[in-house]
């Protein structure tokens, strides 16, 4: 079987090369061309020796995902649908605005995580995605999008926000935050790369030490008996548990701050009350908050809150002294807001099916 070298960072592509009895600094030559230069084949790759270009060329290979779709929104936002085997398909969304231009990028096929409100957590999980699958939707929008005028990428910054929990496949997003932070490949500062979660504790505590980045916690409710309903994983960790974690990331993540994401669920946590204990929750962590307007897929039983709730909510949090962002919608005419993201997930865990069971 070929080594896809997509698959490693710089110490495991350094072990690989040593394993072939070559110098540590083939690793950074061949990082530099695969992520740098975007090059797939080792015949570009022309300050290796002609040896080791064909010794490469006959055990190992450069292999993303392959591309089974691109959609572009008419605001800039565009979609791509990348074949991950079996009839399983992630999506990864490149959202442009003024400077910068954000990637979100995908973890797994699917979710165990069963949020309510989430259209990925409804389809089921079919498997994590392997490191050669993560890093390859930054290689592939890369690719598709070229360079600027002045040869500057034009993926300035990467949230781990599309389909998945980051954090419950750790040990390969971990190896794909170390190459994006990598500058012998897309070089991007931690403050740029920032990993969502609904609050996977320990996990949590282990980014922390291993690679700290920006973090985004997927708060969704002030109090536990509300977020065990939304987030169910809540059970597991509950708020309690989840502040003390967000304060201790923020003594090595690169920014000082956490960010709160809170969609916004009409009638469900848009009231006054929600707002109060949301205040009195986060008292002590250093924070911002980002709500989104729910964004609407079929059969979800929930409508996005109404404008005004959602102006309420958002000035009850600032006057407590809080910066507070309403996300834009974006990308919606293509299905690529926040939630929306499908894919195509070949359920393994039978959800849909206990879910007759229990409507019957
Ligand atoms: N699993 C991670 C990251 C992926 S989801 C997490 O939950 O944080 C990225 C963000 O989109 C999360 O905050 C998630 O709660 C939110 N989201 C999920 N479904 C949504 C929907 N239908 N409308 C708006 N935001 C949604
Ligand atoms: Fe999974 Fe995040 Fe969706 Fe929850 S919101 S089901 S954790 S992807």
């Amino acid at each position: 079987m070929l080594v896809n070298l997509l698959d490693y960072d710089l110490p495991g592509l350094a072990a690989y090369f040593a394993e072939l009895g070559e110098k540590p600094f083939r690793a950074k030559q061949v990082m530099r061309w695969m992520h740098h230069f975007g090059a797939a084949d080792f015949a570009e790759m022309s300050d290796l020796a002609k040896s080791l270009r064909e010794k490469l060329g006959q055990l190992a290979t450069v292999t993303p995902p392959s591309m089974m779709a691109e959609q572009a929104s008419a605001d800039g936002t565009r979609k791509w649908l990348l074949d991950v085997g079996s009839m399983n398909g992630v999506e990864t969304v490149f959202i442009p605005d003024g400077t910068r231009g954000t990637l979100c990028v995908s973890s797994q096929v699917g979710c165990a995580l069963e949020c309510t409100f989430c259209s990925t957590g409804r389809q089921g999980f079919n498997r994590n995605l392997s490191v050669a699958e993560i890093i390859g939707q930054l290689w592939w929008a890369n690719h598709a999008m070229g360079r600027d005028p002045k040869g500057e990428r034009i993926i300035t910054n990467v949230v781990m926000m599309g389909m998945g929990e980051p954090l419950a496949n750790y040990t390969n997003v971990v190896t794909a935050l170390n190459i994006m932070l990598d500058d012998n490949a897309y070089g991007l500062s931690r403050r740029r790369v920032t990993v969502s979660t609904s609050g996977l504790v320990p996990a949590m505590d282990r980014l922390r030490e291993d690679c700290p980045v920006a973090l985004a916690v997927s708060l969704h409710a002030p109090n536990d008996k509300l977020r065990d309903v939304l987030v169910p994983i809540n059970r597991k960790y509950p708020l309690a548990e989840l502040m003390a974690a967000c304060l201790r990331y923020l003594e090595k993540a690169p920014r000082d701050f956490v960010t709160f994401e809170y969609v916004m669920l009409d009638g469900i946590n848009d009231q006054p009350e929600h707002a109060r204990q949301l205040i009195e929750l986060v008292r002590d962590v250093p924070c911002k908050f980002n709500l989104i307007p729910f964004n609407p897929f079929p059969d979800s039983g929930y409508r996005c809150s109404r404008g005004d709730a959602m102006r309420r909510f958002r000035d009850m949090l600032m006057q407590a002294g809080h910066i507070v962002t309403i996300r834009k919608t974006r990308g919606d005419d293509i299905d690529a807001a926040c939630g929306q993201l499908a894919g195509q997930v070949q359920d393994k865990t039978r959800r849909v099916m206990r879910r007759m069971e229990v409507s019957h």
